[in-house]
Order: structure tokens, then sequence, then C-alpha cells
């Protein structure tokens, strides 16, 4: 009788991978907030773009809202770890709405760069995705005084006041690789452009694209756990893809497709900084059903950050 030898594969693990300190901080707030709440908890937005660790939070009472108006008065609303433009602070305090800030401390000092630079008179240039919730909080600390480009494209179609006076910032989770070009573009165009002390795009981001891009070199196929809407995860994916490996973005193991393992004798395996550690574990497991599986960790850099819960629920 001849039976089949199963395929032996490999699994890369990319480290770092999964949450961030800023991802793991807001859902210790809402958490915190919960635990000392009698009364509804209301979250505008998605406080970290993951579908199970919003429905999670919501399953321990947390109600997610995209706008302050779904709330009652009185009632106690947490911002999203993306941050909020000041008018919508303005607005939850004209309601006399309790506002607990889970904003990453990253994204607030893009807001008080934009600030600082637009005070000084600077046309200040986000380079950023439209429509991503960081971004229009960022661009409402200077509504008039901020411009969005996505690409180099945008930078050529770019009208400013003044050439001599402008300065760029950056999105927290864009790809390394990509921003340096429409940064060199914005340098062509503007000379005297300035930017930010150091880099916008935060730390977590960084590691994790140079985490896939280490085992993406050496494997057939790269798994990314995160949500389509999490801008770090799609970035991860775009990367592999970019280095020339088959790459997919899955919610969790449900969304793993046999077809793509045929020919995959090693897969890189990460996930998004909004993407619980559980969810990898689920991963593996489930690749595990389809042979034997060796799991090597391939780290590229240690993370020791940690940031300070907002004092509205220190203990
Ligand atoms: Fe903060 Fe970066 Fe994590 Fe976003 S990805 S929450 S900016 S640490």
């Amino acid at each position: 009788v001849q039976v089949q030898a199963q395929v032996q594969r490999t699994v890369l693990l990319a480290a770092p991978r999964s949450f961030c300190a800023g991802v793991e901080r807001a859902i210790e707030v809402v958490e915190r907030t919960l635990a000392g709440a009698d009364r509804p908890v209301y979250v505008r937005k998605q406080i970290v773009h993951n579908r199970h660790v919003v429905a999670d939070l919501e399953t321990r009472g947390a109600v997610f809202v995209e706008e302050l108006d779904e709330v009652p008065d009185g009632a106690t609303v947490v911002f999203s770890a993306h941050g909020v433009a000041p008018q919508v602070r303005a607005d939850a305090s004209a309601r006399g709405l309790r506002v607990v800030d889970a904003t990453c401390p990253l994204v607030t000092k893009v807001h008080a760069e934009a600030r600082r630079f637009a005070g000084r008179g600077d046309t200040v240039v986000l380079v950023g995705h439209a429509g991503h919730e960081e971004v229009d909080g960022t661009l409402g600390e200077a509504p008039d005084r901020m411009v969005l480009v996505e690409s180099a494209a945008d930078v050529a179609a770019l009208r400013v006041d003044d050439p001599g006076r402008v300065s760029y910032l950056t999105q927290t989770t864009l790809a390394v690789d990509e921003v340096g070009e429409v940064v060199d573009a914005l340098r062509d165009r503007f000379p005297a452009l300035r930017g930010p002390g150091s880099d916008d795009i935060c730390y977590a981001t960084t590691n994790r694209q140079e985490a896939v891009a280490a085992v993406a070199r050496d494997a057939d196929l790269v798994l990314v756990v995160g949500s389509a809407n999490s801008s770090n995860s799609v970035r991860l994916v775009e990367l592999a893809r970019r280095l020339g490996t088959p790459a997919h973005l899955i919610d969790d193991a449900s969304e793993l497709d046999p077809a793509w393992l045929a020919g995959a004798r090693v897969i890189g395996l990460s996930a998004g900084a909004s993407a619980p550690p559980r969810l990898v574990e689920e991963v593996i497991a489930a690749l595990r059903e389809h042979g034997p599986l060796t799991v090597r960790e391939r780290r590229v850099a240690a993370e020791h950050q940690q940031f300070a819960l907002p004092s509205t629920v220190r203990p």
C-alpha cells in the first residue's frame, strides 16, 4: 500500500508582530472604563482597526458609534487610538460628554507637530491615505493650512502659497519605502522642505515591516493576520508582494484558503499591530491540519515600548 507523504512545511514567524503598545493601551483604556462604569460606555469609531477586538469589547458592554450625535448627553465616550480632530473634542465638551481619550501618544505627537508647523505659517503636507481616521484627525488640527498627498504623483499637482515655507508630516502606519519616495518628490519640488524631528512612521509599523520583509524573502507564501481596514496590516501584505512573494490578509484562521498552500513549503506569518496574538496561534493550528509543521521565529527587533494610561483611567 502506498501512503502519500504529507508535505512538511515551515512557518517563519515574523517578530515583532501583532499588538503594539498603542493598541494595548487603547484596549486597556476601554476595559478600565467599562470596569468603572455602571452605564453604557460609548466608543467613537473602532477603538483599533480589528474586527475581533471590537466584537470582544462589544460583548463586554462597549457601544461602538461612528459619530458623537449617537452618544446620549452626559454619557461617557472613548476616543479611538487613531485620534480625533479638535472640532470633535469641542463638540464633546459642548455636549457635556465625559471623554476618555485612547489616542496613541505617537499620533498625538503628529498632531502637535501639525499645530507647530501650521502655527509658523507653513503649508503642511500630510502624507497619508484619504478617509483614514488618523488622517481626518490630523488634518483637523489646521484644516486651512494642511493638504493631503497620497503619492509622488500628487506632489506634482500641489499648489502652495510660498514654496519656501512648506513642511511635511506622515500618517504613522505607512510603508517606509513608499513614504521615502513621496518625501523625495516633495524635497525636489520644495528644496527648503522641513519635516518632523524624527520619523512619524511609528516604531511598531517600522519593525513589523522589517520583520515581514525578512520572512518574505525566504517564503513561498506570506500570511498577515489583520482586518482589511487596518492600514499597517495592509501595508505588510503589499510589502511582501513587492518583494515578489504571494501574500494574503486574513482576519482569522477561518479565512485560510487551502489552495494557497499548494507548493508552499515555507510560509511567512505575521500580524498587524491591531491583531490579537491568539489569532496567530489559531492560524498555526489551522496550518498543522494540512501536514507536519516546523515553526521558527525570526526576530528583527526587540520592543519594550510602553505608554502610560491616561489619567482619567489610571488606578
Ligand atoms: Fe501607536 Fe503605532 Fe500602534 Fe498606531 S501602530 S497605535 S501609532 S504604536
